[in-house]
């Protein structure tokens, strides 16, 4: 027998017609559509969870079940964030750890980390996700690699879904401790089987892969140089069985390169082919010292790179080339990275750095502002594997943010109110909607209470410090 409408659908995204939502008024809305339209008094109608139309008001349907002017704001696709580790909200300037490049920053860093309790991870993980939430974030990917005291992924999902945001969550892991010449302490490894048995349980428990999905899983070996060769081919090819998504750090800085040369006798993209880690699938965080070869590589085989800007400068990393990675095509998208790392999670204050930081390496025209906010939406999205997110067209998603052009910070820049998001310093969202849900409402969080989860959150991190002493 034929299906039914209603039974050949995914049954986590019912298209019922659902409740209908119209923005209007905008002074200015970026769509990052194919024709990059920017449309002064824009708006939008969404009905359940996308959008069914974008433009001036005036062509819009004139009501709906909620109705918000958006006059005074400029509205975007919501930002989207492909690399964090939110858990790190818990140790944010470290002493032992703010002047310290990558290998020394980790090692400072791994025996705190050990002391982690789902309970930390959990309400970390909503923290996190608060501040992106306010600087314009929608989606955010994180990769939990470090399972101590019985933490899970399980407790990172809790949090995306009483927060309500889009969720890439990674099922990271590291399996190669000291006593096997890795750099993590050998209490904070796990075993190659236990890391591929808990992987395939959170795909199957929890990956969403139709559209619209609110929540993906990811599979995330932590970095070439905290798990096994092995590790990394079987993780590629368990991803690939269920396919979801691959992501790990590569290229991050000089000594990740030595490590790569003298260990497996390769540059860090050469190894990522000798195991199978390219492609439209897989997406690589820093790579900022992919070489030319290494570029080609990326653009022919459409593998994506997560572009963290602050983190690479807190860590003196250096400077990512994304003006020559995405004239070559390769899929750039940007990261806040974890907040150990860049102790600010602000999606435009990562966009801004992303532009700032590209023409000190590279001159005045290496990166626009427009390119900037293209990299956080639509590049993200494409890094992700998504083409229902990233920007405001009807059939995608209903996820967008609005900005109140009105604050004393984008004064004096109102003739350029796009630019002047990225320019300007950094503001903090006064609406969000993801999946046509309203999460933030003038400027105030509305599906969780902050002070209490700011409370547990100091209390917890205190607590951490205090083990490590
Ligand atoms: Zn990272």
């Amino acid at each position: 027998m034929e299906p039914t409408l209603a039974q050949r659908q995914n049954p986590r995204d019912p298209q019922k017609p659902g409740k209908t939502l119209l923005v209007k008024n905008a002074d200015m809305l970026v769509t990052m559509d194919g024709a990059r339209r920017e449309i002064r008094g824009g708006g939008l109608y969404v009905e359940g969870n996308r959008i069914v139309a974008v433009g001036p008001t005036a062509e819009l349907p004139a009501t709906a079940d909620e109705v918000i002017d958006a006059s005074g704001h400029l509205v975007t696709p919501g930002l989207v964030n492909t690399h964090h580790h939110m858990y790190q909200s818990l140790t944010r300037a470290v002493p032992a750890a703010q002047d310290a490049e990558l290998f020394g920053w980790l090692t400072s860093l791994y025996k705190v980390w050990a002391n982690l309790t789902p309970e930390m991870i959990e309400v970390s993980t909503l923290t996190a996700m608060s501040e992106l939430l306010l600087s314009g974030c929608t989606t955010s990917s994180d990769h939990l690699y470090i399972y101590p005291n019985g933490s899970r992924l399980d407790d990172s999902i809790r949090a995306a879904q009483r927060i309500g945001m889009r969720f890439h969550a990674s099922r990271g892991s590291m399996s190669v401790g000291q006593k096997d010449g890795g750099l993590p302490p050998d209490a904070v490894v796990e075993r190659d089987d236990a890391i591929l048995a808990d992987t395939q349980r959170v795909i199957e428990t929890y990956h969403d892969e139709g559209r619209y999905a609110m929540l993906r899983i990811v599979v995330a070996p932590c970095s070439p140089f905290s798990v096994s060769r092995d590790l990394m081919r079987e993780s590629a090819a368990l991803a690939r069985h269920y396919g979801v998504s691959m992501h790990t750090h590569l290229a991050e800085n000089a000594n990740d390169i030595a490590y790569s040369r003298e260990k497996f006798g390769m540059t860090p993209a050469e190894y990522a082919e000798d195991l199978g880690w390219v492609g439209r699938d897989v997406w690589h965080a820093h790579c900022v010292q992919l070489d030319d070869h290494g570029i080609g590589l990326f653009s022919r085989t459409c593998t994506g790179v997560a572009h963290c800007p602050c983190s690479n400068m807190r860590l003196a990393s250096g400077i990512a080339p994304v003006k020559k990675m995405r004239l070559a095509g390769v899929p750039v998208g940007l990261g806040v990275d974890g907040s150990a790392s860049n102790d600010g999670a602000q999606m435009v204050a990562e966009a801004r750095q992303a532009m700032l930081l590209a023409r000190v390496g590279f001159g005045p025209d290496a990166m626009t502002a427009r390119e900037a906010l293209e990299i956080a939406t639509l590049g993200g999205s494409q890094v992700l594997g998504r083409d229902d997110i990233g920007a405001l067209a009807p059939g995608m998603a209903a996820d967008f943010v609005a900005f109140d052009l009105r604050q004393p910070l984008f004064a004096g820049a109102l003739h350029d109110p796009v630019a002047a998001l990225v320019f300007c310093a950094p503001s903090q969202v006064a609406l969000s909607v993801i999946g046509g849900r309203v999460i933030v409402k003038e400027g105030v969080l509305q599906t969780v209470e902050l002070e209490p989860v700011i409370e547990r959150h100091n209390r917890l991190a205190a607590q951490l410090m205090q083990m490590a002493r």
